[in-house]
């Protein structure tokens, strides 16, 4: 595989029982931008690791975006970039050395699918990966300004 100028910045590690996760080489502070998203593959099928952009618009990440692990507590959320594509951002510090993750609600309304538990191994472990359709109020506002603004049209349509 190819690896872009911004992979540089990462690298693939074990991430114990959720296989490779992908960790960060350099710190970023909260609201930088950590991976930045690429209008590259638009396709029409939901499935997990897609963005959602539209009622049946889906960016597929490229590159170690497509294999950032999905955290019930994450450090990164996602924000709209000028191009349309979804950015990774920081919702704390993130150290060198530490797995970036963001929450797979953060991007898709439902997830219908998903192969197993949650092993995120976080205290506030979901125990399953759902959609932003399954999230419970207080994470919602947790989020907020961290997912995809596409979600929130469907909620109030
Ligand atoms: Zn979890």
């Amino acid at each position: 595989m190819e690896v872009s100028e911004q992979d540089k910045n990462f690298e693939l590690q074990d991430s114990g029982d959720r296989g490779s996760g992908v960790f960060t080489k350099n710190f970023y502070g909260k609201g930088r931008v950590v991976m930045t998203g690429v209008m590259d593959k638009i396709v029409s099928i939901n499935h997990v690791g897609v963005s959602q952009i539209g009622e049946h618009e889906y960016v597929a990440p490229v590159g170690f975006m497509a294999l950032v692990n999905h955290s019930c507590n994450p450090n990164c959320g996602i924000k709209v970039n000028e191009t349309g594509a979804h950015d990774y951002v920081a919702m704390r510090d993130i150290e060198p050395g530490e797995e970036v993750t963001f929450d797979y609600a953060m991007q898709n309304y439902k997830i219908g699918y998903f192969p197993s538990r949650c092993l995120c191994g976080s205290s506030e472990c979901r125990g399953t990966v759902g959609g932003w359709v399954d999230l419970p109020k207080d994470k919602r506002q947790h989020y907020e300004g961290y997912v995809a603004p596409y979600l929130l049209e469907l909620d109030n349509s």
